[in-house]
């Protein structure tokens, strides 16, 4: 006989959690139509129990996958918990892809339902004849004359809901369910699907929120920016839910101006989001002369956080920036940059350069470096290798896959390039297909970015490979200058003297008006390269 109880680990008990001891917590929700709504834990609870019912109506079985291709708002959270808890899989889409990757990963997923906001209406009237298992298509709405005369058959969300009673019990689940399933972006080839278990999310709701990683309590008010479509909005709907924490849900409008309206009218203490939507809020607090007095600290990832911009948020506006790392394979975090008990003796600088890197490992997970070889290289900080993770929340095999994915020795090999230091502290490098190697020697787009940034002139830059006869590859910066500003390239490559080794330094600085930005909020660098990457060649 065991001597303990032992219960199922499933997203319902997160839920049930939140309504049960956090009902009147507040929910702020930014409608698709601009406008705002208030709601709470207990209300959420409620319709997600009153989706499940519906969705069993609709002929919805165990494990079967209803798509969203929706904002973050209160419906979109309400979808996240009935779906999951009701025993289906919750399969949020990101809207930004290209059409045929939508219908690719429709059809993979086989999607038996389709819940989706008004502003994606004409996307997926389009779509539709390319959908053949999509059995139901509901808008995120009350009901809408002008949709249901385009769209024969469409269901209307609040619809569904109000034919359901309220006293609907939560089923009771086997936590090796699937739970959830996200699709990488897929830059290169054809987007993979991985799906979560109960298990896995709830223990990464609880390894992800440690005193020193998230840390988000009941006592905060958590604007998620990063997209609810994008690797689970890092977690943070479980989270909160499991903490009872105030939820403020932006809506469809990401610009600096609106999140700063957010972050003072509702009191936001934390957030969330990649390093590309906190330029446009840094900008947006000077030009709005906002000091955004109630916001404590905001988690940062997706892709590089640069330095210049941890500074800038600590000085001018004492917001702690938390770097972390991870990917839609690692459910995603995989590490998170809070610093230890003896860095306190640091100075400031030596503390801000430790917390540029991507942090250190939770419990739950494990990083190691190898070579080319899957031999293990060591934690030195300086020797860089193959990023490689193990642990409670991450992928084994792709959705619809025959075989693993992991390594012989059961590891999941990242794509990324980092070191690690003898404390565990990662810094990613790159990713081992944007690495430039010139003559052999390997040079970081990442460092090479951050420091074209730093300079005060350049609002945005990307660092490619460009093929040369000479070195194979040298370093191209294509840089977006600030407005109003008009740098020359001398003068930004002398920016990089006495910051970096000269054989490091970039050959030559292209200005652009913007980058190209793909689903998730990162620079497409594949298309730079195909762009740029020959423009060293006769020269060379
Ligand atoms: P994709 O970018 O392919 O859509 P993900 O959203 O899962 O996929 O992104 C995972 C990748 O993003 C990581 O492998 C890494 O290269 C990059 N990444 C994530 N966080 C960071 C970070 N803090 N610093 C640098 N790179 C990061």
């Amino acid at each position: 006989m065991p001597s303990m109880m032992t219960q199922s680990l499933t997203i319902s008990s997160l839920i049930e959690h939140a309504g049960r001891y956090h009902s009147q917590t507040r929910i702020v929700s930014v409608e698709t139509d601009g406008t705002t709504t208030r709601t709470n834990w207990g209300e959420v609870e409620q319709n997600a129990r009153r989706l499940v019912s519906a969705l069993e109506k609709l002929g919805c079985e165990t494990s079967d996958r209803c798509a969203t291709i929706a904002w973050n708002n209160r419906r979109h959270l309400e979808i996240y918990f009935g779906v999951a808890g009701g025993g289906f899989v919750c399969h949020t889409i990101n809207p930004r892809l290209f059409p045929e990757q939508l219908i690719y990963i429709m059809n993979h997923a086989e999607d038996k339902v389709l819940f989706f906001d008004k502003t994606f209406l004409p996307a997926v009237v389009q779509l539709r004849d390319h959908l053949p298992t999509i059995q139901h298509f509901v808008l995120m709405s009350g009901y809408d004359e002008e949709a249901a005369q385009q769209f024969e058959g469409l269901l209307f969300y609040d619809d569904l809901l109000a034919a359901e009673p309220d006293d609907y019990v939560w089923p009771e689940l086997d936590e090796m369910l699937p739970s959830s399933l996200c699709y990488t972006s897929g830059t290169t080839g054809n987007p993979k699907g991985v799906q979560y278990l109960h298990r896995t999310t709830v223990l990464h709701t609880l390894g992800a929120n440690q005193p020193d990683g998230l840390a988000l309590s009941a006592k905060d008010i958590m604007m998620p920016v990063v997209p609810m479509f994008h690797a689970n909005a890092w977690g943070i709907p479980y989270i909160t839910a499991a903490q009872g924490t105030s939820l403020v849900l932006p809506g469809p409008n990401l610009d600096g101006e609106s999140l700063v309206k957010l972050i003072d009218g509702e009191g936001v203490t934390m957030s969330a989001g990649v390093p590309t939507i906190w330029m446009g809020l840094l900008q947006a607090l000077e030009a709005m002369g906002s000091k955004a007095e109630t916001l404590t600290r905001s988690m940062v990832g997706g892709s590089a956080l640069p330095s210049s911009m941890l500074a800038e948020f600590r000085d001018k506006y004492g917001v702690e920036l938390i770097h972390g790392w991870g990917m839609t394979e690692t459910s995603p975090l995989g590490s998170l940059n809070q610093l230890l008990a003896k860095h306190a003796a640091l100075s400031m600088d030596e503390q801000a350069k430790l917390r540029e890197g991507q942090g250190r490992p939770p419990y739950g997970v494990e990083l190691r470096l190898v070579d080319d070889e899957g031999n293990r290289l060591p934690d030195d900080g300086e020797t860089q290798g193959n990023l490689q993770i193990r642990g409670h929340w991450i992928v084994d095999t792709y959705f619809g896959a025959e075989t693993s994915a992991l390594t012989e020795d059961g590891w999941f090999d990242t794509g990324d390039v980092a070191t690690i230091d003898p404390d565990g502290y990662m810094v990613i490098r790159d990713r081992s297909k944007d690495i430039i190697k010139s003559g052999g020697e390997w040079i970081s787009t990442v460092e090479l970015e951050d420091i074209a940034i730093s300079h005060p002139d350049i609002a945005n830059a990307a660092a490619i490979a460009a093929r040369h006869k000479k070195w194979d590859e040298r370093p191209l910066i294509i840089a977006v200058p600030h407005e109003g500003k008009t740098p020359d390239s001398d003068a930004i490559l002398s920016h990089f003297k006495d910051r970096i080794a000269k054989w490091q330094i970039p050959d030559e600085v292209i200005f652009v008006s913007e980058l190209p930005i793909g689903g998730t909020g990162k620079v497409l660098k594949h298309k730079l390269r195909k762009e740029y990457g020959d423009l060293l060649w006769d020269k060379s």
